[in-house]
């Protein structure tokens, strides 16, 4: 087991930077997931904790001893791609078996290792298959079972289920956040997919650009995203941003858009102003006659007991997700209101949140009462 921790670590190809100065503590025994769009160094970040990169400037760190100059076979973390690489002339027991003959573990012990794994895993009776006549599925258990083996201090994942159909990539999700429960050992997991993330994290780290643009706990990525690009990721249907110019500042209580006043938490934000966005999550709207936030309903998808409305507002389209039996009309118009426990404010320029604006606050239930202005 290991804490793995990285500082200031870059990353550079030539002139294009892949991962800018980036920090960040993995704790021991935890699941951390790396989060982002294709191209946004996930892998290259997860490469350079495992030695199989190295990085421009920065530090890596295995329990506090520096380990960036240590090379791959000598940091005692084991690497699960999502191809797996397995040797198709071996089987299951030679497979998982092989790292272990590589270091000359004497052959008992190769056997009762192999055999416990297995158990772990569940794949006991496929030990003497070929790894050929396996599903993916199993293949991907086979993949494990060979990091697993090794007993290593760390695991680093990349995209290990992305070649599986989705049915069978959630079974194997609930298997691996198990299975990590059982072990105990710090598990780095690289993947773009936000459910994938939201389910199996302790700590998640969204990354743009080759930039960590916030890492934490899943529900404070969610309920609490540092920007909108974050607010953007995270969630199905996303959250949704009205737009709105103006001012607001401390003390303020509501926000004026499209000439209808909505109330917000009390505001701490010193000042600010210009094209600024409310951030809203589509479970927390509902449709309120009395609310003067009134827009057009466009559209509805009918998800089983919710379903997702789009209303078209002056500050853009809204989602809501409210119950399946609220009958709905295309054109119909609507009020909104919002549960202010879910808001989020953004300088819609830079695209940040307003840090100390709509963050800690007690959950207040839903801002039906709101006035023209
Ligand atoms: P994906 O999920 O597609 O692998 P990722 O977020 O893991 O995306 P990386 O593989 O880390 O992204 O790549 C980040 C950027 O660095 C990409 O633009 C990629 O083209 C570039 N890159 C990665 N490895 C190299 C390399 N060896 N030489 C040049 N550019 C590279």
């Amino acid at each position: 087991m290991a804490e793995i921790r990285i500082e200031n670590v870059r990353k550079e190809f030539g002139s294009f930077v892949a991962v800018q100065s980036s920090t960040l503590t993995i704790e021991d025994g935890s699941f951390f997931v790396m989060l982002g769009p294709s191209g946004c160094g996930k892998t290259t970040t997860l490469r350079m904790i495992a030695g199989l990169e190295l990085p421009t400037s920065g530090r890596i760190l295995l329990d506090g001893e520096d380990v960036t100059m240590r090379r791959a076979a000598a940091r005692d973390i084991a690497f699960v791609f999502q191809m797996y690489a397995l040797y198709p002339h071996m089987d299951v027991r030679g497979n998982i078996g092989f790292p272990l003959r590589c270091q000359g573990v004497p052959r008992a012990e190769v056997k009762r290792r192999v055999a416990e794994t297995a158990r772990l895993l569940r794949i006991g009776p496929l030990l003497d298959r070929p790894v050929s006549t396996l599903s993916g599925g199993d293949r991907q258990r086979v993949a494990l079972g060979r990091a697993i083996v090794r007993e290593p201090k760390a695991f680093l994942m990349d995209e290990p289920l992305g070649a599986l159909d989705t049915e069978f990539r959630h079974l194997m999700c609930t298997e691996l956040r198990d299975l990590h429960d059982r072990l105990g050992a710090t598990t780095v997991y690289v993947t773009h997919d936000q459910l994938e993330a939201m389910s199996m994290a302790d700590r998640i780290a969204v990354m743009r650009h080759g930039v960590i643009e916030q890492s934490g706990p899943p529900q404070d990525l969610y309920d609490r995203p540092a920007s909108m690009y974050v607010a953007d990721f995270l969630g199905s249907p996303p959250m949704n941003f009205l737009a709105f110019r103006g001012a607001v500042g401390r003390g303020d209580r509501q926000v004026v858009i499209d000439g209808a006043e909505v109330p917000v938490p009390e505001l701490r934000e010193d000042r600010a102003e210009g094209p600024l966005a409310l951030g809203v999550r589509p479970e927390h709207v509902r449709f309120d006659d009395a609310a003067p936030l009134r827009g057009a309903v466009v559209g509805a998808e009918y998800m089983g007991t919710t379903q997702i409305v789009t209303v078209a507002t002056a500050g853009g389209a809204v989602k809501a997700r409210i119950p399946s039996n609220r009958l709905v009309r295309d054109g119909e118009r609507v009020g909104l209101a919002f549960r202010s426990a879910g808001l989020s404010l953004f300088d819609a320029g830079s695209g940040w949140a307003l840090r100390s604006a709509l963050h800690d606050f007690a959950p207040q239930g839903f801002a039906g009462g709101v006035r023209h202005g």
